[in-house]
């Protein structure tokens, strides 16, 4: 439902700005939130977020307050400006971190980040290296944030070994009659069942810490300095939970590395780019190696394994109860993704000993 002016012009009026509001209109090209850069004495990014995904605002805001003061000091510290280099929030006139108004939209107010750029789709192979250093940089700016203290606003995201469940779930209701399609598909995931629980398995026994992760590690969510073209700062701290390094390293290579389309249907155009995997490790380590366990360097390749894995198996999943997640744009779309993560997961066990030996050099 598209927001009116007077909504608009009452959500703006709720928060504390510098200077009178001169304009306000819809910004970037996020899909998630309903994004509005203002203008008044200086610049500021309204955002209506997305309720139906984000059920919990109010969790929501605690947890980017939390992270964007902790790096702020982290920042400050360092000699950084934490106004161009992290989000800042801007509270309400009653000193609320966002504002509710009486149809239950939630809007919220950051300091506008200037002189700055996002990329939507990899240009070159340096946004692909950038946006390594800067969730690198994130995570090493966040290594001693008391990741327990976050509020778990989407409970059991990479939960594996419960995704598992349901899958097991649905391919035994088999509720559309689907599983004649996909016998092939399934099996491939019932035989990796152990790769699924081996992060959480070592997060349990305390042989993996449990670290801030963004869970949202797309390029577009890397501002880049505009004169530089170097990435300068994390936006998009909706999904920031407790989780492990590994996911958010892994999700990037699992989208990012992939030298086909996620829904390809011609699976010999997909395969893991060993180059590609290479240049975001380069980047994510020299960012924050030193800040992590030598255990986490060495299981980025499981990260980025059970990464696809359980991306491959939600589409499955969501195949066989006839398609209630995921959009689609024909009728086996999911099975295709599926598919594509199969064939990438395959081809990564192929390239197993590389993807391990390239970690290895980052060891202390
Ligand atoms: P979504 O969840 O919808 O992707 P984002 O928080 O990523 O929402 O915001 C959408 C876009 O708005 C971003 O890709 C970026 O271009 C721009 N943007 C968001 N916050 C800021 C900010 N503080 N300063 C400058 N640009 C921003
Ligand atoms: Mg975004
Ligand atoms: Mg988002």
């Amino acid at each position: 439902n598209k927001l009116t002016n007077e909504e608009l012009q009452n959500a703006l009026s709720r928060f504390t700005l510098e200077g009178e509001v001169k304009s306000c209109s819809p910004y970037g090209s996020g899909h998630i939130n309903d994004t509005f850069l203002v203008e008044a004495g200086r610049k500021y990014i309204l955002q209506r977020i997305n309720s139906e995904i984000f059920t919990k605002p109010r969790e929501l805001m605690e947890n980017v307050d939390l992270v964007c003061r902790f790096m702020t000091e982290e920042i400050k510290k360092q000699g950084g400006n934490p106004e161009r280099e992290s989000l800042q929030i801007i509270k309400t006139k009653d000193g609320s971190l966002y504002y509710e108004d009486e149809k239950k939209n939630f809007f919220r107010m950051y300091l506008y980040i200037t002189d700055c750029k996002a990329f939507d789709l990899v240009e070159k192979p340096e946004h692909f290296y950038e946006s390594a250093y800067a969730f690198g940089h994130f995570q090493k700016l966040l290594s001693d944030f008391p990741a327990e203290k976050l509020h778990e606003t989407i409970p059991h995201f990479h939960d594996s070994p419960q995704r598992f469940q349901h899958f097991l779930k649905a391919v035994e209701e088999d509720k559309y009659d689907r599983k004649k399609d996909c016998e092939e598909e399934i099996q491939f995931f019932l035989s990796h069942e152990k790769d699924l629980s081996y992060a959480l398995a070592l997060l349990k026994k305390g042989e993996l810490p449990l670290r801030v992760s963004h869970n949202d590690t797309k390029l577009n969510n890397v501002l880049f300095d505009a004169n530089t073209e170097k990435a300068l700062c994390i936006i998009d701290l909706d999904t920031v939970m407790p989780g492990l390094s590994i996911f958010d390293f892994g999700d990037a290579i699992r989208f990012g590395a992939n030298t086909g389309a996620e829904d390809e249907e011609d699976l010999s155009k997909i395969s893991l780019s060993l180059p590609l995997f290479s240049l975001y490790t380069k980047g994510f380590l020299e960012a924050c190696g030193s800040s992590l366990w030598e255990k986490e360097i060495l299981s980025l390749p499981e990260g980025a394994k059970i990464m696809t894995l359980e991306c491959g198996m939600r589409f499955l999943t969501d195949y066989l109860q006839g398609d209630s997640y995921f959009h689609v744009k024909r009728p086996r779309h999911n099975l295709d993704r599926a598919r594509t993560q199969i064939a990438l997961v395959k081809d990564m066990e192929k390239k197993w000993t590389e993807m391990k030996e390239e970690v290895q050099k980052y060891l202390p």
